[in-house]
Order: structure tokens, then C-alpha cells, then sequence
């Protein structure tokens, strides 16, 4: 409660800015938009000539017309009789965007700038182009730059998503503090975007209701966290004010190397391939004995006493050729290698029972022992 009264006390100072009445903007940009086409652009810099600020002339003597120039330190748009554009809001030859060029003829970038030609301050990003619709942060303040590009400036404004409300300074600056008012004189709550907080809001202590339409204070009750159950990773915290209540327990590491509370294991091994890994047992000569498709692989991790850690390896899957025929009963062989980063650190050979084709098998297993603890990854080989 101390805190809900500590923010109406801030309020009041702001308060006689947003009492102003709702100003009305109907400013156009003096500006139609271009079928999007593509314009030179010159740099003085490397292309030499002549620049004597009202004209451009390329070495060979030709003077620049619609084109945009750049003289090393500013960028202009040189018109259809070669002259600089200025002060004009006006869309990039692009057909999408809006730039501006100041009065002395300066594409305006990164910043803040008023606009005569339509009577309101704009803002420019760093490819020259008019914000529309966007809040944006400079240092610790934020400003709203409406759907006309207008910086608004003058007390209750509505977003242009048509459903949030704000509140704006003379400076441009929107009130982003907390609890205060709205210009009929009702509480409200402004966001640190400056969006005025509407349906239940809270501070961890009360639940705030504020109007589902234009966010004026209704009602508040007392706030009840919440609690999701800590986890391995994850402390618990209220899902509705975000409060963290505990740390994340962390995991409890077994001698298999996973966690007894979430099953994750503290070292891995990965395969180099996705499933079904085919596998042939080949003669000397070449010649393929027999396939098979791996269907299934899994993995045990255990711990020895002295730290190091072995490796167990589970095989499923099918007989799927033989050369014999397909009636032929007769075990497939193939090579499986454990890698650590780049190095192998050990293989073994994997023998099927006796299949005929179609036949499967499970559970086949490999060993490794005694290794560091790490990542791994398995490879299958021909045998
Ligand atoms: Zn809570
Ligand atoms: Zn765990």
C-alpha cells in the first residue's frame, strides 16, 4: 500500500502536463510516393569533379541531376535541374520510405529533427528513414513517433495499434513512471514503454485492476503468489509478478552420470548421423556379405572410482541383405569408433546373432572403459 501512495505523490508533478487537452495532428507529408525506382548515388570523395554547393559536375563535365550525392561530410538529393532538395519530407526514390532533407539541403540522419514543410518533429534512423509507429529509447527516455512519423508532444495520446493509450510531455518525452494520472484526472499506470497499463496489473503486493479499454484505476486486492516448483535449472518464482522465491536446486549427479531429480546426463554421447544407420559387412575382396539398418541405439554412462567413466552401448535393428539369399542364417558385423573431439579414443567390432533378412535384433552391446568424463561422439563403420 506504501508504495501505491508513494506513486501517487510522483504523479502530481507530471499531472499538469497530461491534463492538457487532446491535440488533434492532421499534418500530411507535402510528399507523393515514387513507383520505386532506383536513383545514382555519387560520393565526392572517390568520384572527384566539382562541388560548389548548389551543383554537382562530374569530372567529364556533366552536371548531376536526380541523384543522390554525398560531399564527404553530408548527403543530398540533387533535383531534375541538379539543385539540392530542401526542407522537404519526401519519399525515397524506393517508393517505401520517408526522408528528409533540412534546410540546408542535409539528409537527416540518427536523430530528432523538426520538420517545417509539415509542422512536427520527426525522427530519422540511420538509413535516413522516418520512424512510423515506433517508441523509441534515447538515453532513458521514450518517445512515441505516431503513425504520421509525429513525435507526440502534447498530453494523451492514443497508440496507432488502434488499443493503448499514452501519455506525452511537451518535450516529447512520454510518462513511463508508474502510477499517475490520465488528463480527466483517474489514476493510471504508465508502462516503461509508455503504454498506460490496462487490465490487472500488480507490484508483487496488491493486484491493481485497471479499465480493460483506457486503463483508469478500478479496484486492487491483495496479490497471491503464484508459484511454479524449483526445478534443477529453474528457482521458483511467481508466475504473475515474477518474484524469484528460490534458487534453481541444481542437479544431483549419480554414478551413471545423470541426474537422480531430471534424468539429464552430466556428459553426452552423440552420433555423427541421423537414423536408419546402414551398415555392410564386406569380404576382403570388396564384396558386401551382408547389410544392416541400425534402428535404435542407446547409451548407459556409469562412474569408476577413480573418476573415469564408462560407456555402454545398446544396438536394435534389422538384417536387411545377404548374399547368400535371403533364407541364409548368418551373423552381420560392423565397426563402431568413439571419438572425443577429433581423436578416436577407442573402436570395437559389433556381431549380430545369426538373422535371415528381415530378421532383428536388439540390444547388441559395445563397451568402452575407463574414459575421461566428456562429450563423445559414436561413429558406425563398414566392417
Ligand atoms: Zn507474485
Ligand atoms: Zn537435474
Amino acid at each position: 500500500m506504501k508504495k501505491y501512495v508513494r506513486g501517487l505523490l510522483v504523479a502530481l508533478v507530471v499531472m499538469s502536463m497530461c491534463l492538457t487537452a487532446k491535440t488533434t495532428v492532421n499534418a500530411e507529408e507535402d510528399v507523393k510516393a515514387a513507383s520505386g525506382r532506383t536513383v545514382p548515388y555519387y560520393d565526392y570523395t572517390k568520384s572527384g569533379g566539382v562541388w560548389n554547393g548548389i551543383n554537382y559536375y562530374l569530372p567529364n563535365g556533366i552536371k548531376v541531376t536526380d541523384a543522390f550525392f554525398f560531399d564527404g561530410s553530408y548527403t543530398y538529393y540533387l533535383q531534375s535541374d541538379g539543385s539540392p532538395m530542401k526542407d522537404r519530407l519526401t519519399y525515397h526514390p524506393d517508393g517505401n520510405h520517408i526522408i528528409y532533407f533540412d534546410s540546408n539541403g542535409h539528409e537527416v540522419f540518427n536523430r530528432f529533427q523538426y520538420c517545417p514543410s509539415v509542422g512536427y518533429t520527426c525522427y530519422f534512423d540511420s538509413n535516413g528513414y522516418l520512424y512510423k509507429d515506433k517508441i523509441t529509447f534515447v538515453g532513458n527516455e521514450v518517445y512515441y513517433l505516431n503513425a504520421n512519423g509525429k513525435m507526440e508532444d502534447a498530453g494523451w495520446f492514443q497508440f496507432a495499434n488502434g488499443v493503448d493509450y499514452g501519455c506525452a510531455n511537451w518535450d516529447g518525452t512520454l510518462n513511463t513512471g508508474g502510477f499517475s494520472y490520465d488528463p480527466w484526472g483517474r489514476v493510471v499506470f504508465y508502462h516503461w514503454n509508455g503504454m498506460v497499463a490496462r487490465g490487472l496489473i500488480t507490484d508483487g503486493t496488491y493486484n491493481y485492476n485497471m479499465d480493460a479499454t483506457d486503463g483508469h484505476y478500478l479496484g486492487q486486492f491483495q496479490h497471491v503468489h503464484n508459484l511454479t516448483a524449483a526445478t534443477c535449472t529453474e528457482g521458483s518464482m511467481c508466475l504473475d509478478c515474477g518474484l524469484n522465491v528460490s534458487e534453481a536446486l541444481g542437479h544431483n549427479w549419480n554414478n551413471n552420470f545423470y541426474c537422480e531429480r531430471c534424468g539429464e546426463y552430466e556428459y553426452k554421447v552423440y552420433f555423427d548421423d541421423g537414423y536408419p544407420f546402414e551398415v555392410n559387412y564386406v569380404s576382403y575382396s570388396g564384396r558386401i556379405y551382408s547389410t544392416v539398418e541400425i534402428t535404435n541405439i542407446e547409451y548407459q554412462l556409469s562412474r569408476n572410482y577413480d573418476g573415469t567413466m564408462n560407456v555402454k552401448l545398446y544396438f536394435d535393428g534389422i538384417k536387411t541383405y545377404d548374399y547368400k539369399g535371403s533364407n541364409n542364417s548368418a551373423s552381420s558385423y560392423f565397426n563402431c569408433k568413439l571419438y572425443k573431439g577429433d581423436t578416436v579414443v577407442a573402436s570395437t567390432m559389433i556381431g549380430t546373432p545369426l538373422l535371415m533378412e528381415g530378421e532383428y535384433f536388439e540390444d547388441e552391446s559395445a563397451y568402452f572403459w575407463s574414459l575421461p568424463p566428456g562429450d563423445y561422439t559414436i561413429k558406425l563403420l563398414d566392417r
